[in-house]
């Protein structure tokens, strides 16, 4: 499957520890990434992950252009429900986009654990 993992900045140590935790389910995966949490996330645990350009910058945008052709199945997007970002229009494209295309979408992180725990049957 591609799985892509984002993560706002006040989400990013949650990411780290769901990708340490799921590192074996995660790993024969193909894996992208916003840059920044792509490079957090390969820093901590050595999953091979192409980044994408930082979120704010239009990797949420470049995610979503995957999403709109059909290269991705699966993403983790660990949203900050708290704070404003400058790019959220690009975070409701892409979230929308899973929604378009029918891809599961976990926004939270007991979310992506139901969602990673169940990989093997997602994959069927
Ligand atoms: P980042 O982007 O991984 O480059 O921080 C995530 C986001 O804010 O959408």
């Amino acid at each position: 499957m591609k799985i892509a993992l984002i993560a706002h900045d006040k989400k990013k140590e949650d990411m780290i520890r769901l990708a340490v935790k799921y590192r074996e389910a995660l790993a024969p995966h193909e894996l992208f990434a916003t840059g920044t949490t792509g490079t957090m996330v390969m820093g901590e645990t050595g999953l091979k992950i192409t980044r994408m350009k930082s979120g704010p910058l239009g990797g949420d945008q470049q995610i979503g252009s995957m999403i709109a052709e059909g290269k991705l199945d699966l993403v983790v997007f660990l949203r900050d429900p708290l704070t404003a970002q400058p790019h959220e229009p690009d975070v409701s494209a892409l979230l929308r986009l899973c929604d378009v295309q029918n891809i599961p979408l976990a926004t939270n992180v007991k979310s992506a654990e139901i969602m990673l725990e169940n990989l093997a049957s997602l994959d069927a």
